[in-house]
């Protein structure tokens, strides 16, 4: 009988909750606004013959390698993330070998990582999810052969400085060790500016959050030439599909769509937290597009009544360390203001602020 892989048949199934999304979806941070008028008006104009060749990465690719400041070798356009996460684990990964994470995090490294066979080695956040760089540290072994950071992390919206990350990178040069700065935007930091990034050293980028363009599948891995050259070797070369193509150039022109949204979003950030802090509930200060906030034993009818209002979070009570845990992603003012009406009504039904409880 056909059997699939070991690795894969221990694998739980990662279902996020697609079904039924009806409403403001503040549950995967995506952009509440989507993606610039100009990549709408390019698609409209879409030929039959785009569709009909194979794409061509290779030319775009060169031109986001230049909004970079990379050389195009440097850089492999992915679908998504997912597939540059994807990419690093079956380049690097063989059976046996350990790929550390820190918990909690974005779900896919553990599972890109397991089906290879690797062992996955958690390595749990700090006090307030700080980066554990000590106890990341001890844990690397010759067998380390991949570390996977989210900066900013999702779902805590933490960072780690960059000389901190360095350091990770450093010290354990056998290891493929990926920052994925998919929130990159709503922080402004960024490990591909340094000249001197170690060869071991990954980025990636995505155009899924401030672009708005998560249905499109664009994604971004830059490192070491020869590495990426290897890393290039496993790929695809029609991952990205010809509209993804197409759209791209638009996205990367109009920056001052992208600026303004992430502006607005920023905005929001402050004034959620502010009115966090006035009801009462703890929340973690937040580098991203979202805030992760702490509801109590309640969080899932605090969910569900914001659905019943059409706001749709995500319950991350099930994540290491986020017992009783709720993500809230940021949109444009309005749609952050429609949140933080919604959330007033809910915390008075629920009696969650500490004045009511007492
Ligand atoms: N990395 C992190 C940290 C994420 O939170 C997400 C999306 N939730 C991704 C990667 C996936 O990005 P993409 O849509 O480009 O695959």
């Amino acid at each position: 009988m056909l059997e699939a892989r070991s690795a894969v048949r221990s694998l739980h199934a990662y279902r996020p909750p697609l079904a039924g999304r009806q409403g403001l979806r503040l549950d995967f941070n995506e952009s509440t606004i989507g993606c610039s008028p100009r990549v709408l008006a390019r698609l409209r104009s879409l030929d039959p013959d785009t569709l009909a060749r194979y794409p061509e990465r290779e030319p775009i690719e060169a031109l986001v390698a230049s909004f970079l400041g990379l050389d195009a070798a440097q850089v492999l356009l992915t679908n998504g993330v997912d597939e540059a996460i994807h990419l690093l684990c079956s380049t690097y990964l063989e059976p046996g070998d350990e790929a550390i994470i820190v918990v909690p995090t974005f779900a896919m490294y553990a599972i890109f990582a397991q089906a290879e066979g690797a062992r996955l080695v958690e390595v749990l956040s700090g006090e307030n999810f700080a980066f554990p760089l000590e106890d990341l540290l001890s844990r690397i072994s010759p067998r380390t052969r991949l570390i996977a950071i989210a900066n900013p992390n999702n779902p805590t919206g933490a960072v780690a400085a960059l000389e901190v990350l360095l350091q990770v990178a450093r010290q354990a040069p056998q290891a493929a060790v990926l920052v994925d700065e998919a929130y990159f935007e709503f922080h402004g930091v960024t490990l591909l500016a340094p000249t001197d990034r170690p060869a071991n050293l990954f980025v990636a980028r995505t155009f899924s959050k401030a672009y708005g363009l998560a249905g499109l599948r664009i994604g971004i891995l830059a490192g070491n030439e020869e590495q990426m050259a290897m890393i290039r070797r496993v790929a695809s070369p029609y991952s990205v599909n010809a509209v993804a193509l197409v759209a791209l150039p638009e996205a990367l022109q109009d920056q001052g769509y992208v600026e303004n949204y992430v502006a607005e979003v920023k905005r929001g950030r402050a004034v959620l937290q502010r009115e966090l802090g006035a009801i009462g509930l703890h929340y973690w200060p937040s580098h991203a597009n979202f805030v992760l906030v702490r509801v109590g034993p309640t969080h899932a009818e605090f969910a569900q009544a914001l659905r019943a209002r059409g706001i749709l979070v995500r319950n991350r009570h099930s994540d290491p360390g986020c017992a009783g845990c709720v993500r809230l992603t940021l949109g444009s003012e309005e749609h952050t203001g429609m949140l933080i009406a919604a959330l007033r009504e809910v915390v008075a039904e629920l009696s969650l602020r500490p004045e009511v409880k007492a």
